[in-house]
Parts: C-alpha cells; structure tokens; sequence
C-alpha cells in the first residue's frame, strides 16, 4: 500500500515539474520573439527629428518661418518624403498645428508643431483736448472725447472706461489679446483768463462842440462766467461843451479777480465850418474816381509837381488806382458809392448806407478810415428835393454828429457843368479867375475828365505862379460849407 502511494505521488511531482518546464520554455520564446519584433519594428520604422522648437509663439501680423525638419530610414535621408499638413494664420490670433508623417510600408511616425499667433501690442489710446486741462473753479469739465485703436480689433473706442476721479479722469482699455492701455487726464481748478471786453462802435469817437455824445458801451464775456456786461464800470466823462480830446475808460473784474480794461477817445472838436483860417491855400479836389486813364494822368502830374490833392471816391474803379492816391500822400475823401441821387437820397439811412460802402471800401484798400466826405451834388444840391424833402438840413447836420466833416467848394471848375464839350481852356479860366488869396479856395474838379487831367499842370503852374501854395484836406481842416437849398 505504502509502495503503491509513493508511486503516485513520484508521478505527480513528475508532471508539476514538466508544466513548469513548459510554462517556462513558453514564455522565453515569447519574451525573444517581442524583443525580435522591437528590434524589426525600430529598423524599419523611419526616423523623423524637427528642427527649433516645438511650440512656437508669434507675433500677429508677422511672417511664420517654418524651421524644417529631418527624416531617415537605415540611415538614409527620405526628408522629401515627409508630408507635412496644416498651415499657420497670422493674421488671426489662435493656435495652429502643423503636423509631419513618413510611412515605411505600414509604419508610420508622427510630429507635431504648434504654434501660437498672439497679439501683443497695446491699444493706442487717444485723448481729444488736453492731457492736463484747467477748468474754471465750480464748473466740471466736460469730457472731450477720446479714441482707442487696437492694431488688430481695430476702433475699440467703445470698450473704453472712463473712472472720474476728483482731479482726474482714468481711462482703460484692454484688446481681445488682454494688453492694456490706461491714460489719464488731470484737472487744475483756476482761472487766470481775463474776459474779454469789447467796444462796440469806434475806438475813436468824433462829436461836434455843443454835439451829442453817444454812448455805444462795450461787451463783456468771460471764459468762465459767461456775459458780464452788466458789471462793467465806466469812468471818465466827456464834455461836449468843451474841445478836446476825453478817454473813457472800461473795466470789469471776473469772479476770480482777473482784470479787463478797454478805453475810448472821444473828440470833441470845433465847428470851424466857415473860418478859413490859410488864406490863399488851393486845395484840388478831384470826385467821381478812380478811374483809369484820367485820374492815373492826374496822379502823374501831381507827383511831378509835387502837389496833394484830395479825392473824393465812389466805389468805381480798381482798388490799385486808390491805394496809390492814398499812397502817394492824397487825401481819400467818401463820395458815397454809387454816387445815384435817386438812392442815395431817398433817405438817411439809405445815404449812411451808401456812404458806409465807400467807407469800408477806402478801409480795406488802404487801412485808414476816412472822416473827409463830399456830398453828390454839394451840400446845397436841389435835387435831392425829387427824392425827399428836407435831407440835406437833416444830413448836414447827421454827419457831423458821427464825426464826419464835410466840404463843399468854393471855386467851381464847371469840368462836369458848362465846360462839357469844350476845349480844356473853360475850365482854366473859370479857375483862374475864381482864385482869391483872400480865401481858403476849394476847387472843384473830377478825375473821370480828360480835360480836367489835360490842364491841370497849367492850373498847378498858374497857382504857383501867383503866389497861391497848395494843400490836402485833413481832419483839421475847416469845413466849406455852402448853404443847404433842401
Ligand atoms: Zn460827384
């Protein structure tokens, strides 16, 4: 029985151990057959290396540089063969891949790149008005506007906010990229600004002894209170009984303290209309012009002659011909414009406004207002009667209260009248025989004449001949008057 036990059990430990053996065996020549087919899949698995890095990060906008790569099977190079898939937006911020494969047969190798396109400039940030702005004490400032770009979201003026601060304004703005751009604006409270005070009507005021003086006033604005017309102050005073010259003075101080002063000259002078106080002057004065030819030929003589003359223009002719009377040392007397009896006295206001035309005319050419006139026809003209009754008592006496003198003549050369149509030796001897030296002689005459251009050196030279001495009317010049008729 014992015999018969341990037969058996020799025979199972027997089988154990050749499993074992088996299992064994097995598993070596499985281990040697994977390392085998390592060692096959390595050889013939193409060999694929990139260059530079694997991630990459540009710049939007700017050009992606593909830095290569290298491929190799047994040692041999097969880079042209690698595919290579995906390309790269730079214009569009984002996240590219690029991928790179080689095949030998079945097997294939992978690579990827990726690449990132960022943008990383800021916006710029515009603001309109000043960075540093002074506003006026108790007052807020009023935004100005502003204007953020972003080189790759384009206008993002929208996304901008605004942070009001006490003394200063924050503005933030931040692209899709996330960069920021922050400005700020910065508040200084004060006024150091003066307003500013304006005169209305002339800087200088001409009135008649005994005449009335017209207050125009003045005008007041100020950068940070607005009109403050009522709180300017008046000082000085003009006394139309007396000649001579009188200042007004303006002044008006600002909530702040800034102070704004403007003064006026007002002169008073004295109606010297019939006193000829140069007895024996000859002033030529020549109306109507410019015109070209005829008064260009007078202003020729005059300068050989070494004689100033006055004119008393309309607004015919070039500007050219009227500066060169001026500059030439003329006298520019205003004639009234257009010189049309039917308008210019149809009434007072259309006579000022005519003669406000030529005023400004003679301005603007030759920078210096005119206080000299001549009325179409002469103050005693009857015509102005068909027009309207009683301008000329009206007129004679409105001029002169806005400062204007006003000359007639007293030695007619009848060029316009009676010598029409003859030969230029009517005017000659109606002058010369109109002469007195007894008097202050104002001639009449019109540069729109051939005649009166003709003979005028002969006149010069009968005057100088005969002990007359010439002159152009000024400011201070006594006026001739001859009796108003309407
Ligand atoms: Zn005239």
């Amino acid at each position: 029985m014992k015999k018969i036990e341990k037969l058996k059990l020799k025979e199972t430990l027997e089988k154990g151990i050749k499993k074992e053996f088996y299992l064994k065996t097995f598993l070596c020549v499985f281990c040697i057959l994977l390392l085998l087919l390592c060692i096959l899949y390595s050889i013939f698995l193409p060999k694929l290396t990139l260059k530079g890095s694997k991630e990459i990060t540009i710049s939007y906008n700017t050009k992606y540089q593909e830095e290569g790569y290298q491929a190799s099977l047994y040692g041999k190079d097969i880079t042209k063969k690698v595919k290579v898939r995906g390309n790269v937006n730079t214009k569009k911020v984002g996240v590219y891949q690029i991928f790179y494969s080689i095949e030998n047969g079945i097997l294939e190798e992978k690579k990827i790149r990726t690449i990132r396109v960022v943008d990383k400039e800021k916006p710029i940030l515009e603001l309109k008005g000043k960075e540093q702005v002074k506003v006026c004490p108790n007052k807020t400032y009023k935004e100005e506007g502003y204007q953020a770009k972003d080189d790759y979201d384009g206008d993002i003026t929208s996304k901008v906010k605004v942070i009001e601060k006490k003394d200063h304004f924050l503005y933030l703005v931040e692209d899709s990229s996330h960069n920021k751009t922050v400005k700020k604006r910065s508040f200084t409270y004060e006024d150091k600004t003066a307003p500013n005070l304006k005169l209305k009507g002339n800087d200088t005021i001409y009135v008649v002894e005994n005449g009335i003086y017209k207050e125009e006033g003045v005008e007041a604005i100020d950068n940070c209170d607005g009109d403050i017309t009522h709180l300017v102050i008046k000082e000085g005073k003009v006394n139309t009984q007396i000649p001579g010259t009188y200042e007004i003075t303006y002044k008006v101080i600002d909530k702040n303290g800034n102070v704004a002063s403007v003064k006026r000259r007002v002169v008073v002078y004295k109606n010297i209309a019939s006193g000829c106080i140069d007895p024996g002057v000859i002033y030529l004065t020549f109306d109507d012009g410019p015109q070209i030819g005829t008064t260009e030929q007078i202003l020729n003589v005059l300068k050989e002659e070494n004689v100033k003359a006055t004119f008393f223009v309309t607004s015919k002719g070039p500007d050219t011909l009227l500066k060169r009377e001026y500059e030439e040392g003329h006298a520019i007397g205003l004639h009234t414009s257009s010189h049309n009896y039917a308008e210019v006295y149809a009434s007072i206001d259309a006579y000022f406004k005519d003669l406000k035309a030529v005023s400004d005319r003679v301005k603007r050419v030759t920078d210096h207002e005119s206080k000299i006139i001549r009325f179409p026809g002469g103050s005693s003209n009857t015509i102005s009667r068909r027009y309207q009754i009683g301008i000329m008592s009206q007129l004679t006496k409105e001029v002169v209260n806005k400062g204007y003198l006003y000359y007639d003549w007293n030695v007619d050369s009848e060029d316009a009248g009676r010598c029409v149509g003859k030969d230029a030796n009517c005017i000659y001897t109606n002058i010369t025989s109109r002469l007195s030296h007894n008097k202050c002689n104002m001639i009449l005459m019109h540069d729109i004449k051939w005649n009166t251009a003709n003979i005028l050196r002969d006149i010069i030279h009968y005057g100088k001949n005969n002990g007359y001495h010439f002159a152009k009317i000024t400011e201070g010049t006594p006026m001739i008057k001859q009796g108003v008729n309407n």
